[in-house]
Order: C-alpha cells, then structure tokens, then sequence
C-alpha cells in the first residue's frame, strides 16, 4: 500500500506506452539540488543525473528563470528565420568548444546524423565519389536513429533493423593499429567518443588520440569526437578533446547542453565547415528554436558564474578516492575507470543491474552501463557530503 500512487501510474504507462524500456520502479515528481523525490514522498540521492543530463542539478532558479522568460516571449520560430537566443547560444557554445560553426539539433543522435552527413559531403567534394566510408570503434554508442546506429559498434543493438547505412567499418577502440588496418583511400572519417560511456567508461589512451589525429592529418581524413556524453565540462574541461589537446574536426554534443531542454548540436572547424554542408543540404524544424537555445546560452552563463568546470576537478579527485576504497574492499568489483565526474566500476562475478536495482531501494540512483559496470553521472554541483552519502546508500546495496 506504501506505493499506491507509483502503483497507478507505473500501470498505466505500461499499458499506454510502447514497452521498449525496461523501466525502474520509481516515478520521479521533483527534484531539488541533488536529490530527486518520487511520487510516494521518497527521497533518491541522484548520481545518475538523467544519463548525464541535469549538470547543474535540479531546481536552478537562475535557470528555471531564464527559461521562463523565453516561454514568456517566443518559443519557436523555425530556422527560416533569426533569433536573439540562437545568436547567443551559438556564441557561447562555439567560443568555449574551440571549433568554429555549429548547427543545433534535438537530440544526440540527429548530432551524430549531422556530422556523418558533413564528413561524406566533404569527401564528395573532393573527388565526386559516393562510396565513402567511415572508421568507428567497436563497444561504442553514438544513438538510435539509422546513421548513428549504422556506427554503433554493438551487433546487438543493430541485429534486426538491417540493412544499415553502408560504407561503415569497426576497429578497436584504444588499437591504434586495428584503425590503420581499416583505413583505405575511401575513408573519410573516423568517429569516437573520446571517453566511452554506454560501452562502460573507458577514457581514451593519450597515444591513440595523438595516434588519430596525426594518422587524420596525413591522409585528410576527419576526426570526429562524440562528446555528447563525456562532454560539457564532466570530465573536468569543456570538451574532452582540450584535457588531451587532440583537437577534432567535427565535434558532437547533447546530453548537458542544455541541462534537461532537448537539444544537441554538430560543431564543425573552419576547414571542414567551409567545404560541406550548405543551403539545402540539410534542417530541421525545431532545432535550435529559441527555447532550446536560451536553455542552452543560460547553461554556458551558470557554468562560468558558479565556476562548475574548477568544481569538478576539485570533487572528483575525492570521488575516485573513495570509489577506489570500494575496489579495495570489494573482490567483486575489479576495476574504478573514468574521468572527472564519469565513472565506473566494474562488476565481476554479479550482475551490476542487481546492484542499481538494490541502490534505487535505498533511495541512491546509479546506473548500469555496457560490461557490467556500474556508472556514476552525477550532477557536476555534487559536493564531498553528497559522495560520502552516495558511497553509504552503494554499500548498503551490495
Ligand atoms: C546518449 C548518447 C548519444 C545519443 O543521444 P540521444 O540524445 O539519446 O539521441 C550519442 N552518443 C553518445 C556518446 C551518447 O552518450
């Protein structure tokens, strides 16, 4: 009786929506900083942050303002036409990225669509040829759409829904030479996540990063970094690529971008922007309409006032402290990986889903991610008590 109100709504859901999560049994209502509270009145400690969304937590009122405002003025328009949000968001995002143009999407995945549609223009530019291909890595995730999914590097997801877009070759991420055994002269691009989330956090090595960019460079191929997960400030700088200095061509962001507004975007640089896409060659209705974009701009404002990038690597060497005692203690988790505030922590001998089942009893929010990992996404804001508390509800579930 204690989860009669969830109990409703988790039913009907079910017969309503098309069953293709398997959903957790908790239906969120609120939140606040760092904590979300469900339908019944209780309280979950989020580490998990929407899948690496709600950067700055929940309740912002700076934020929640912002975009109450706009609502207040103009929420869509298209992009036949200009708008004050779209000017300033584009600003910010560019001027912090270091790349040079962007074009916003809805999601991550229509952000993946757009920069595999840059790199063939590209190379059809070059030599008028339609038969280019694209290098991704095998355990990756770049989305659900039949582009990304074409180089998504996990037969499982793709199985059923061939054929896939073609011209798509795997090699191993972190195998610098398992990419050059893929490379011919049709390849025109080489996507990555610089750090692999759904695949089960892994960082990229330095070397491999170095290793692509100078292989890229030689043969004038594209780079192109996914960093919609790992990106906007979670592991400890803007964007993945500038803690490596391995700069892409094209660039991939989502997720934190705006904080929970749906909205991606495809950065592009100056050599690759002024030799791809143009009028006609690609849009979208709602991308990047007003509301989307001052969420955005609003993201890139709280960031710098609240300092959020020097907060995250002041708190996530204490994270990786104590997440590490845990690996110490515990024979069946094998391996802390990660950087900033994206980690995992592999789970051996025991499925890690039992364990985010267990923790969400005890009110904490974790989520699983590919090999059996553990993953811990949580809001950048997060301080030393949150970790503390996190680790006791962690304990208590295994
Ligand atoms: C989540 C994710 C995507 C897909 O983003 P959606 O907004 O779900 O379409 C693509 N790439 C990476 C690295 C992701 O983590």
């Amino acid at each position: 009786m204690e989860n009669m109100k969830s109990t409703e709504y988790m039913e009907r859901t079910e017969q309503y929506v098309l069953h293709t999560y398997n959903r957790f049994s908790a239906v969120f209502e609120s939140g606040e900083g760092v904590w979300l509270t469900d339908v019944d009145g209780k309280k979950y400690l989020d580490f998990g942050a929407g899948i690496a969304v709600f950067a700055l937590g929940y309740g912002n009122k700076a934020y929640e303002e912002a975009l109450n405002q706009q609502i207040g003025k103009l929420i869509h328009t298209s992009n036949l036409y200009y708008s004050v949000p779209l000017a300033d968001a584009a600003e910010k995002l560019v001027k912090k990225s270091g790349m040079d143009k962007v074009f916003f999407t809805n999601s991550g995945t229509e952000a993946i669509e757009g920069a595999i549609k840059a790199a063939r223009k590209y190379a059809y530019l070059k030599d008028g040829s339609t038969d280019h291909e694209i290098i991704a890595m095998n355990n990756s995730f770049h989305g659900r759409s039949m582009g990304a999914l074409s180089v998504t590097g996990n037969p499982h997801y793709q199985e059923a829904f061939k054929p896939l877009i073609g011209g798509i070759r795997f090699a191993d991420f972190n195998d610098f030479e398992s990419v050059k055994a893929q490379v011919n002269e049709k390849t025109c691009a080489i996507l990555l996540e610089p750090v692999q989330g759904e695949g089960g956090i892994y960082p990229a090595a330095p070397e491999f990063l170095k290793g692509l960019r100078a292989l890229c460079d030689e043969r004038d191929i594209l780079l192109i970094f996914d960093e919609i997960q790992c990106g906007m400030g979670r592991c400890g700088s803007w964007f993945v690529w500038q803690k490596y200095g391995v700069q892409p061509d094209i660039m991939t962001s989502a997720k934190a971008l705006g904080c929970g507004i749906p909205v991606g975007a495809f950065l592009l640089n100056e050599k690759t922007a002024k030799a791809s896409l143009v009028p006609g060659d690609h849009g979208t209705t709602y991308g990047g309409n007003p509301l989307a974009c001052a969420a955005v701009s609003k993201v890139f404002d709280l960031f710098e006032e609240l300092n959020v990038i020097d907060h995250v690597n002041e708190i996530a060497p204490y994270l990786e402290q104590k997440l590490d005692e845990l690996v110490a203690k515990y024979d069946f988790l094998t391996e802390r990986r990660g950087m900033g505030l994206m980690q995992g922590l592999a789970v051996e001998g025991r499925p890690a889903g039992e364990i985010v089942t267990k923790a969400l009893e005890n009110g904490l929010v974790v989520m699983s991610a590919g090999g059996n990992v553990i993953r811990l996404v949580p809001p950048l804001i997060i301080e030393k008590a949150d970790v503390d508390e996190m680790i006791q509800r962690l304990e208590k579930s295994f």
